[in-house]
């Protein structure tokens, strides 16, 4: 199944690098979708700016190689709203700390099941998704 994670306060947490390992090892396929600007779109803007993007994407790029998400499938939404990307491309799930971007899936009428990362039920969520999502 195609799953995706939020980065900041979601995969940044050790609980969700975890289940999302084990997803990983169960050959599901892993996205990261974060409101952060690419490295590229980084270029941009000035020097300082510059620098502490390329810096604090440093450890997310750390955490994808450390959970096993490939490069090609971490997408920086540049802070436009994640449900711009998520919508039509068969996500199962959407696990984000954002009731904002959550809302904004939902919204969207998109089959992806948006799921609070702060809600203390996710794991059992994001699981009964996928259980339900198998053939
Ligand atoms: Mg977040």
């Amino acid at each position: 199944m195609k799953v995706s994670f939020d980065f900041d306060s979601t995969l940044s947490r050790r609980d969700v690098q975890q289940f999302a390992m084990e997803l990983v090892r169960d050959g599901h396929e892993v996205w990261i979708v974060t409101s952060r600007r690419s490295n590229d779109d980084a270029e941009m803007t000035d020097p300082w700016v510059k620098d502490r993007v390329l810096r604090s994407n440093k450890k997310l790029f750390r955490v994808a190689d450390n959970v096993g998400i490939l490069r090609s499938n971490i997408q920086f939404m540049n802070f436009q709203m994640k449900s711009e990307f998520i919508k039509d491309k068969g996500f199962v799930f959407h696990l984000d700390d954002d009731p904002d971007e959550l809302w904004d899936i939902i919204a969207t009428k998109d089959p992806c099941k948006a799921i609070n990362a702060d809600h203390f039920d996710w794991e059992r969520d994001c699981r009964e998704v996928l259980n339900k999502s198998q053939p």
